[in-house]
């Protein structure tokens, strides 16, 4: 039984709590907790996301931030609850202090525990995994809404497995164009422009691609049961990030196949020409000058020999018959090229 002194504010939240019974803590965040409930007249059970908009010392400033941003969320998330691998919204309910929201509930629980559990995921378990995130992220993006939480601690596994993208808290639904500047996400899986933007008041800002990026970083950590930027100084960790400076390391990495290792650094090179060719504010590259001839591209060129390096341990034959470019010319390659595109990320 849940102790009353747990529970936030009854009166201002008399609604929900005529129509719910909350239980046992599911998670927690900064400013929410998230509850296991049950629906009175149904005994239907549910989860629900409790955030307190006062919680610690906080200014009637802030108050109000926390409420907009959280009534944000809210909008956000009817928008997107009808997709499949999207949790789905079923009520909510706001008071002066409260914000309910009530999910369907996920026994099964966050992608992050089920990785712990099995320390790392097959390349065949990762691949549906990652199929339906793509696809997620792509209809998130196409109606110009971008995550920029994107791990696996938000996502959520429901009973047959299936994926259910949560957590919205920091999502924003873009204008034709439109940039965004906040430093905001996961430290370990902030995309390099996301940093560029902290330290260069001149930056253009970023856009939706930063998704694509942390989606490489869980593609990685499924993979090899830990992350690729990670370091026990967070200033180093993002310095890594910076210089795009991650291995597949022995043991984890060994019995991977190539054309998984190839599809992780094609993530990384993608995102890097991009932010480089944005960040430089020149000719922009397209996606058939890469393809063509990705070796002609001086950035390109010098991404592709230090992946090549650190993926085969020594340069790949410089020769008539072998070249570096080849290692753009596998199937899995074209069809992320074909994502990245409509991605917008050329
Ligand atoms: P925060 O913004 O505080 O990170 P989340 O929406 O990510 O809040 O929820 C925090 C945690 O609560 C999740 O990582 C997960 O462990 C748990 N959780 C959230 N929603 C559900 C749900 N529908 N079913 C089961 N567990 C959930
Ligand atoms: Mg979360």
């Amino acid at each position: 039984m849940t102790k009353e002194e747990d529970l936030p504010d009854w009166n201002s939240s008399k609604e929900f709590y005529e129509k719910y019974e909350p239980k046992e803590v599911l998670g927690r965040g900064v400013s929410s907790v998230v509850r296991r409930c049950i629906h009175k007249t149904t005994r239907q059970e549910y989860a629900v996301k409790i955030i307190d908009i006062t919680a610690g010392n906080i200014s009637p400033k802030e108050v109000q931030e926390l409420r907009e941003a959280t009534t944000k969320e809210i909008d956000i998330l009817r928008k997107v609850s009808g997709h499949p691998n999207v949790i789905q919204l079923k009520d909510s309910y706001e008071s002066s202090t409260f914000f309910f929201l009530v999910f369907d509930l996920m026994k099964r629980g966050e992608l992050f525990d089920y990785l712990t559990e099995k320390v790392t995921l097959s390349e065949k378990e990762t691949r549906k995994i990652m199929r339906a995130l793509l696809e997620v992220i792509q209809y998130l993006h196409s109606i110009n809404i971008v995550h920029r939480d994107l791990k696996p601690e938000n996502i959520l596994l429901d009973d047959d497995m299936n994926i259910k993208l949560t957590d919205f808290g920091f999502s924003c639904q873009l204008n034709e164009n439109e940039k965004l500047k906040e430093i905001c996400g996961t430290p370990g899986y902030l995309a390099p422009e996301i940093l560029q933007c902290s330290m260069d008041d001149e930056h253009q800002g970023y856009g939706k691609e930063v998704d694509m990026w942390s989606t490489g970083v869980i593609m990685y950590t499924l993979l090899a049961g830990s992350p690729p930027f990670w370091h026990r100084k967070q200033m180093l960790m993002l310095r890594m990030i910076m210089n795009g400076d991650y291995q597949f390391g022995s043991p984890e990495w060994d019995d991977r196949s190539d054309t998984v290792k190839d599809l992780v650094i094609c993530l990384t090179v993608l995102a890097s020409v991009r932010i480089y060719y944005q960040y430089r504010q020149v000719k922009s590259v397209t996606r058939e000058l890469v393809v063509r001839d990705p070796y002609a591209l001086k950035p390109v060129r010098k991404l592709i020999d230090a992946c090549a390096f650190r993926t085969y341990r020594h340069w790949v034959k410089k020769g008539e018959a072998q070249n570096r470019a080849a290692l753009f010319e596998n199937t899995c390659k074209a069809i992320l090229l074909t994502l990245a595109a409509e991605e917008g990320l050329f």
